[in-house]
């Protein structure tokens, strides 16, 4: 049997049609939305990634503005960037596209960026409240995009087993705190690259996320039938046959929709999802920051 496939790129458009009637009381009150996105260096990942923020941010009426910066460029610049935009009452949010170049403290930058502009989430306050047991403000976008897709698509998670599988400041550690928050109710495990018989652990989940970054990691053999899997990674492989020269899979190998429940796909699953919400987050922030 095959599984149902959980389209995020549906539910993603479904959320941003959502965000237009707070969008126009905004606009109604004279504020719009702007979010800043900036990018250092020539990642070509990086750049297709924000080109779909900046996309989003277009068909959700969103004003945005691309900060490019070159690859040489020190800590103490970009930290001068962050600052320039926290002062900017024009900007509710702002991003600093990860990865940034060797030799830059990520939590450094993450921590320099005013908490209610914080539209990613990953500021210690914004974790902070999230550990606290207040899933109210800024959420980091990828795993509040899984919350999103469990919830819309109706999937009990409450006192069922859940497996992450990576964690990572901005996607398997806030997964595993919003799986596990009162009223989701998930018995969480998170797994690691020193985790010992990941496959057995993994055989008795009945939702596994995978978020590691390596292309078809977990196994399809590793999957409970009927068991719900959230396929995070996005993983370039060489592909001569298409015109790019690669093509997209995820940390789940692709037969697991053999056995799955429910799969997301990749591309076309968690990706949009985290866009959507970032989209969510930018709303909220200005609203926050028009209160
Ligand atoms: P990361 O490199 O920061 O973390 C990877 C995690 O995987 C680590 O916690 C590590 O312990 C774990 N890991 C590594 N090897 C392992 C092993 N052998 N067994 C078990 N765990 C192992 O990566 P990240 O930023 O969390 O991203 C993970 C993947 O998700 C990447 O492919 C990334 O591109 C993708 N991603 C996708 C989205 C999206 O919107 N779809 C957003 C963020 C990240």
């Amino acid at each position: 049997m095959s599984a149902v496939v959980l389209d995020g790129k549906k539910i993603g458009r479904l959320i941003e049609e959502e965000l237009q009637n707070r969008f126009i009381d905004l606009q109604s009150k004279g504020v719009s939305p702007h979010l800043a996105v900036v990018i250092v260096g020539d990642d070509p990942a990086s750049h297709v990634y924000v080109r779909n923020k900046e996309l989003a941010c277009e068909r959700c009426g969103i004003k945005s503005t691309r900060i490019d910066l070159s690859e040489g460029i020190s800590e103490q610049e970009i930290l001068d960037t962050v600052n320039r935009l926290n002062s900017d009452d024009s900007v509710h949010g702002i991003l600093v596209q990860s990865p940034l170049p060797k030799g830059i403290n990520e939590s450094l930058i993450t921590d320099a960026i005013s908490p209610e502009k914080d539209v990613d989430g990953f500021h210690k306050m914004n974790l902070g409240r999230l550990v606290q047991g207040d899933s109210s403000g800024l959420l980091p976008c990828t795993p509040a995009g899984v919350m999103k897709i469990l919830d819309l698509s109706k999937i009990d998670i409450s006192g069922k087993n859940a497996l992450i599988i990576g964690r990572s400041r901005i996607v398997g550690m806030p997964m595993s705190i919003l799986l596990a928050q009162r009223g989701i109710d998930a018995t969480v495990t998170i797994a690691h690259s020193r985790t010992q018989n990941l496959s057995e652990i993994c055989r008795r989940a009945d939702l596994v996320v995978a978020a590691i970054g390596r292309p078809e990691f977990v196994k399809s053999d590793w999957i409970k039938p009927g068991a719900t899997v959230i396929d995070v990674g996005i993983n370039r492989v060489i592909d001569s046959s298409k015109k790019s020269g690669y093509r997209l899979v995820g940390d789940v190998e692709s037969n697991a929709s053999d056995i799955a429940g429910h799969i997301t796909p990749v591309p076309g699953g968690v990706g949009p999802m985290t866009i959507a919400m970032l989209m969510s987050n930018t709303i909220l922030a200005t609203e926050i920051q028009s209160r």
